[in-house]
């Protein structure tokens, strides 16, 4: 029996925060400095997850995906990977990286199971990779793409984040990738998961949605969320004392400058490379699929803010610190890891799927003014 929510959606995807800690400070995501992380005891164990994993697969879940902060940065990772995949009845285990290190995992990962990987990749120029990612070179990112195809970890897909004066002039550039390999480039509108402050204060999130079309009028109801938290516990509080602190270099007034519509990539790319074709697959995840003429690969868009995205919602996330989220874009969660250390079943701990799935809201309200502000992307799990 797969897991319903209010809104008569199939539940079947989980995404697995390994670690909240990542190698690269993209500007969008954090601050040079990096995001504060987690207490060590918070993060779960390789048997904590695996654990979880395997609820969540018999509840009905068929995908998972391993992603953090940066998943490879996690101490033995292939031993994560091997065993969830070897996780009976889980169909589609997948990661999401940011290709650094890859090359030297990628064949292993493909023998313990894994069976596709994303990598973030917002240039193809590495003067820009430092300006973005501010460590890592593209060289080993794009070795990292090879090894995972080689590995078979296919269809690839390759993930960039758009942004204005940072990257928007290379949107044909990684469309034209598509006419020569097989891979499957998304492009992601920017998000406002979490900004610094800025001259607006951080405040100014209808501002920025005001970018996008005006509020339809089903998503007029009322959400509910959940907080099902026994305890505001230290981590918790660290979190929210720091909160101004947290997110990436961009403030809000930066954050809505570097914002570029999908609508405005797609004219982009027709204007320089002719129409873009409906692609056959239109199953990929969040993204609606196009495809050039004669080209091997495809170009998907992730248009959260522009387009309504959350009424074919299927996922919910589990943070590194033992945390289920049912909405990537509002704050509330349901603590997983008190339970689990203090012995709970596993029928308990399925009851708290369940009920966490029963109070996933029908969508983001982001053009209220509620957006999430105690995580960043890499505490997410992005
Ligand atoms: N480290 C891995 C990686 O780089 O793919 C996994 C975690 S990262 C947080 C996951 C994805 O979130 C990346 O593709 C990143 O570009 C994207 N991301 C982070 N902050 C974002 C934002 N504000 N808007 C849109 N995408 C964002």
């Amino acid at each position: 029996m797969p897991l319903i929510d209010s809104y008569n959606r199939t539940i079947d995807y989980l995404r697995v925060s390994v670690t909240d800690r990542c190698n690269f400070r993209c500007v969008y995501c954090m601050p040079e400095e990096g995001a504060p992380v987690s207490p060590k005891a918070c993060i779960l164990s390789f048997e904590e997850i695996e654990r979880l994993v395997r609820i969540a697969v018999e509840l009905g879940m068929t995908k998972i995906r391993l992603t953090g902060g940066e998943p490879l940065v996690r101490k033995d990772i292939d031993q994560l990977v091997a065993r969830i995949g070897a996780i009976p009845g889980l169909r589609d285990l997948s990661m999401t990286t940011n290709g650094s290190v890859l090359a030297r995992h990628a064949a292993h990962f493909a023998q313990s199971g894994l069976n596709r990987i994303n990598i973030s990749l917002d240039t193809l120029r590495p003067d820009r990779f430092a300006r973005i990612a501010r460590r890592g070179n593209l060289e080993s990112v794009l070795e990292g793409i090879a090894a995972s195809q080689e590995a078979g970890l296919t269809p690839l897909k390759i993930n960039c984040v758009v942004m204005r004066d940072w990257n928007d002039d290379e949107v044909v550039d990684f469309a034209r990738l598509t006419l020569s390999e097989p891979f499957d480039v998304r492009f992601i509108e920017l998000m406002p998961i979490n900004w610094s402050q800025g001259d607006d204060g951080g405040v100014g999130m209808e501002t920025f949605f005001a970018l996008a079309a005006p509020l339809p009028e089903y998503r007029r109801d009322t959400n509910v969320m959940l907080y099902a938290r026994p305890e505001i516990g230290a981590l918790e509080q660290t979190l929210q004392l720091n909160r101004n602190a947290l997110i990436g270099q961009l403030d809000a007034t930066q954050m809505r400058r570097a914002f570029v519509s999908t609508q405005e990539m797609q004219n982009r790319i027709e204007a320089a490379l002719g129409a873009l074709q409906p692609a056959e697959v239109q199953v990929n995840g969040p993204a609606r699929s196009y495809r050039l003429t004669g080209a091997r690969g495809t170009l998907g868009f992730i248009s959260q803010i522009t387009n309504d995205l959350c009424l074919n919602c299927n996922r919910l996330r589990l943070t590194a610190d033992g945390q289920l989220r049912p909405c990537l874009m509002a704050d509330g969660e349901v603590d997983l890891r008190t339970p689990l250390r203090d012995g709970a079943t596993d029928a308990e701990i399925a009851e708290l799927f369940r009920r966490t799935v029963l109070h996933k809201p029908r969508e983001h309200r982001l053009e209220d003014g509620m957006a999430p502000v105690h995580r960043n992307m890499s505490q997410l799990g992005g």
